[in-house]
């Protein structure tokens, strides 16, 4: 994946990060990479948005950071290892990952905000209208819409559903089979 500004802009696919790329910490942090794990069918989908010529980015709040349960440098290795672990087994990671860690000289705003989308789409070239998410709680889904994102999946999970998704699912398999057959009549694979 390269950052071209002359190209066309592409659709990404923007994860939320605990309880969708990883299996969800509850309330707490997931504060080592010994905690993290890695959800059922990431890889598949993972792969499958690529082949597609689209773009992977998560959008995540990590306020351990700024609650000082964890430090920046925990929170990047972790994602350095999640990133390797990807690419060791499909050949490719996310293409950018941007956090809220609620931390005096954060770049980023919190979630419902549509900052962390807008950033990404600027920076990445990315066609958000054609842009899905994936998200397990009502601030993903309200983020989304407030960036202007039309196809929104939930993972049902712990949290309460008040924001409805325009998909909602059970596993990472069923969110793929969706975009699978969204792909089949929409987005087209570049040349
Ligand atoms: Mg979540």
């Amino acid at each position: 994946m390269t950052r071209d500004p002359q190209a066309q802009p592409r659709p990404a696919v923007f994860f939320d990060r605990d309880g969708v790329v990883n299996v969800s910490p509850g309330p707490g942090y997931v504060l080592s990479w010994e905690a993290f794990q890695i959800s059922p069918g990431l890889f598949d989908l993972l792969r499958d948005v690529h082949r597609q010529g689209w773009l992977a980015i998560i959008v995540t709040s990590q306020k351990g950071v700024g609650k000082n349960l964890m430090t920046q440098a925990d929170l990047d290795e972790i994602h350095a290892n999640l990133q390797s672990t990807l690419r060791n087994g499909i050949g490719s990671g996310f293409d950018g990952i941007y956090a809220y860690t609620g931390t005096p000289d954060c770049p980023h705003r919190p979630k419902p905000d549509p900052e962390m989308i807008l950033t990404a789409a600027r920076e990445w070239n990315i066609d958000v209208k054609r842009s899905w998410l994936i998200g397990d709680a009502d601030r993903d889904i309200e983020m989304a819409v407030s960036a202007g994102i039309e196809h929104t999946i939930r993972v049902r999970g712990d949290n309460p559903i008040g924001f409805p998704a325009t998909h909602t699912v059970d596993s990472l398999a069923e969110a793929l089979a969706i975009l699978t057959r969204h792909w089949s009549v929409d987005g087209k694979a570049p040349d």
